[in-house]
């Protein structure tokens, strides 16, 4: 998936690696990060059965100047292919962890997820990069939580078991995300330090129609469980697949049918309106609203 993907921009193309557009973007994706050109947009994770929101995900943005607000998918695999992509973890996991421990003055149980690259999941440097963000923003490790995904465990799976377990040792939390997309053996998850699976959207948007989709669905959740991770779906879109989701076990939720992901003004904003009101368990100590 990840190449069909790429494919769609030409700066991307393998064939057309030093088109003078690819080389531009280059100069201004660096140039973007001093710049403050990137933004974050927080997705949150709705846990099951509850309601509550205690963790949300920052997705990175690029404000281009000409160009738009470009999604990940237009810039972090150039950021991959040039080096960059150190630099822009870096930047995201700073920004996410400054901005968490602004909210958990308020909200002290609420946690962040990073995206870490597959590039950057098999550099040996960056459990430090992680704790330095930490000590500079006075956030414990275990409110963070980064998503990795198989595709960084094949490309050198003894090197990412290397720095997962430093990080996991230290107490920071892991994912693995959009899992079901590639393929991890079984053994090898089983001795991976993780908290969380995170079942690809593509298995969950067509589950109602589709009863392969809805076997696989329901194997990673009984993996998951029986490994004691937490299992998340993504890709929610309609009431029915949450209810059949919710049928399945899952313990999070994220997607389309509560919100896109939002900037970081506008997220406690919707936390704080809908919890009232998905929340059983408050309604007798909140106002209706
Ligand atoms: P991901 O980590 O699997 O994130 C989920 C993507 O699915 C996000 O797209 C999110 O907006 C989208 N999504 C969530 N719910 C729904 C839904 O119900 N329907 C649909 N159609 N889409 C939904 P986004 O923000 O474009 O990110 C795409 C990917 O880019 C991410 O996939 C992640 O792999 C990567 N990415 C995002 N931010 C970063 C980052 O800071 N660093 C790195 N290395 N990668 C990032
Ligand atoms: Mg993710
Ligand atoms: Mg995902
Ligand atoms: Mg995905």
């Amino acid at each position: 998936a990840k190449t069909s993907h790429s494919k769609l921009v030409c700066y991307d193309d393998e064939q057309n690696n030093y088109s003078p557009d690819r080389l531009a973007m280059i100069g201004q994706l660096r140039d973007a990060i001093t710049n403050e050109e990137l933004r974050l947009h927080y997705l949150p994770k709705v846990d099951q059965p509850d309601g509550h929101v205690t963790c949300v995900e920052a997705l990175v943005r690029w404000q281009h100047p000409d160009r738009g607000l470009l999604s990940p998918d237009q810039f972090v695999p150039l950021a991959e292919q040039t080096g960059l992509i150190d630099d822009l973890t870096r930047w995201v996991l700073t920004t996410a962890l400054r901005q968490l421990s602004v909210w958990r003055r308020v909200r002290d149980d609420l946690s962040v997820a990073v995206n870490i690259s597959e590039r950057s999941m098999n550099h040996l440097d960056l459990p430090q990069m992680v704790f330095d963000a930490l000590t500079e923003t006075g956030v414990p490790p275990a409110s963070l939580l980064l998503e990795i995904t198989e595709a960084a465990l094949v490309a050198d799976q003894e090197r990412a078991g290397v720095v997962m377990q430093h990080l996991s040792g230290a107490g920071v939390r892991l994912s693995l995300d959009d899992f079901g997309e590639g393929f991890t053996s079984l053994s090898h998850l089983a001795e991976l330090p993780l908290n969380e699976l995170k079942i690809d959207r593509i298995f969950v948007k067509d589950m109602l129609e589709s009863p392969n989709d809805t076997a696989i669905v329901r194997s990673v959740v009984e993996l998951g469980h029986n490994l004691n991770l937490e299992v998340v779906a993504e890709g929610v879109e309609t009431a029915e697949i949450l209810a059949a989701l919710n049928e399945l076990g899952v313990n999070g939720v994220q997607g389309y049918f509560f919100t896109p992901p939002l900037p970081a003004t506008e997220i406690m904003d919707w936390i704080g309106a809908r919890t009232p009101a998905n929340d059983p368990t408050q309604s007798g100590d909140q106002p209706p609203q």
